[in-house]
């Protein structure tokens, strides 16, 4: 299988070519299609089984049909229509640059934001509004309280190591963050364990999800 077979196009598949990837693995070869399709999506997944090009590889493609950007849309300042959220700045930053890499050949603007650094270059990368912005939960909500963001109009959430993420203790903040979105959007939520908070989380964001476990 190859990633062209995915549905994926020449812009993406020279990208991950480059990475030095050749086959898609096992959480890819399901992930790539299903998001395509626009489904939701449950997957369980560890770190080390490739759910980072699972997700980003299908939502660059969406977003940039054939490489392109979609000539009809207008980029509105502090708008996001990707959120990715993360538990910790290091994946944050590790999911940003995954995300810069396969989409080097795209007119790709992202962000990504953490705490523990001062807010105002993030601030200024939000500003013309973005195709994807990761961030870490807390230092998302004091920029949405700020009015330096805007998630009204986001198409697709990603919730990268959701058990992580509850684990820490972040569970408020990210149901924060939810209400703050569109209740139309696709919805992905990537998790090692599925726990009985995290099935519970999963039923209240995720709609007819496809579930993928590898
Ligand atoms: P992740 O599960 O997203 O944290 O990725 C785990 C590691 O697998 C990363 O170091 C990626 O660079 C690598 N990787 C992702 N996709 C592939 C692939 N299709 N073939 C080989 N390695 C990959």
């Amino acid at each position: 299988m190859s990633f062209a077979s995915l549905g994926l196009s020449d812009a993406l598949v020279r990208a991950v070519a480059a990475t030095g990837y050749t086959t898609p693995t096992p959480v890819q070869a399901q992930a790539v299609p299903a998001v395509l399709e626009g489904r939701d999506l449950m997957v369980a997944a560890q770190t080390g089984t490739g759910k980072t090009a699972g997700f980003s590889l299908p939502i660059l493609e969406k977003l940039f049909p054939n490489g392109e950007a979609d000539a009809s849309y207008r980029r509105t300042p502090k708008q996001v229509r990707v959120l990715v959220l993360t538990p910790t700045r290091e994946l944050a930053a590790q999911v940003h640059a995954s995300i810069l890499a396969y989409g080097k050949e795209l007119p790709l603007k992202s962000a990504c934001v953490f705490g523990g650094v001062g807010p105002n270059p993030q601030i200024r990368a939000i500003a013309p509004g973005l195709d994807i912005l990761v961030a870490c939960p807390g230092r998302l909500l004091d920029l949405v309280g700020q009015r330096a963001v805007d998630l009204s109009k986001v198409e697709t959430l990603v919730l990268d190591e959701a058990d992580r993420m509850l684990d820490m203790g972040f569970i408020h903040d990210v149901k924060k963050v939810i209400a703050k979105l569109p209740t139309k959007r696709q919805s992905l939520l990537f998790s090692a364990t599925f726990s009985k908070d995290i099935t519970e989380l999963a039923n209240r964001l995720l709609n007819n999800p496809a579930r993928i476990e590898v």
